[in-house]
């Protein structure tokens, strides 16, 4: 007991260890990897993103012109924005914010038809 006694006044007196997250967000460090963003109006539908991803949470659609992820089962790993062939995917600095409920992140592209004139 005794000597455990300058340890607890030490931690008594002292500052906080913790921070009150999310009230308390600590800024991420350089080069920290974050939310994964993905800029669909240059997404070419190719699905390397999703046949690379080793959380299996992301899901192309070449023919609906559809991009999903889960964000919740996304490790962060940056294996998808390093083999993106068209450069859409990017991640962002900044981590993901708490959330309530699980969400899935859904987007669509305009399908572009082609005009074959003769
Ligand atoms: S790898 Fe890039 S271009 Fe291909 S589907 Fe994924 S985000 Fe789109
Ligand atoms: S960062 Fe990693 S786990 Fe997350 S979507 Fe990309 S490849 Fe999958």
């Amino acid at each position: 007991m005794f000597k455990m006694t300058p340890t607890i006044l030490r931690n008594f007196v002292g500052k906080r260890a913790t921070r009150r997250y999310p009230y308390d967000v600590r800024p991420c460090f350089e080069n920290a990897r974050g939310e994964i963003h993905n800029d669909i109006r240059i997404c070419n539908f190719c699905g390397v993103c999703a046949a690379k991803c080793p959380s299996q949470c992301i899901t192309v659609d070449k023919k609906a012109a559809t991009w999903s992820c889960n964000p919740s089962a996304c490790v962060y790993c940056g294996v998808c924005v390093e083999s993106c062939p068209s450069g859409s995917l990017l991640q962002k600095r900044e981590c993901r914010r708490p959330v309530r409920e699980k969400e899935m992140i859904f987007l669509r592209a305009e399908i572009k038809k082609e005009v074959v004139t003769s």
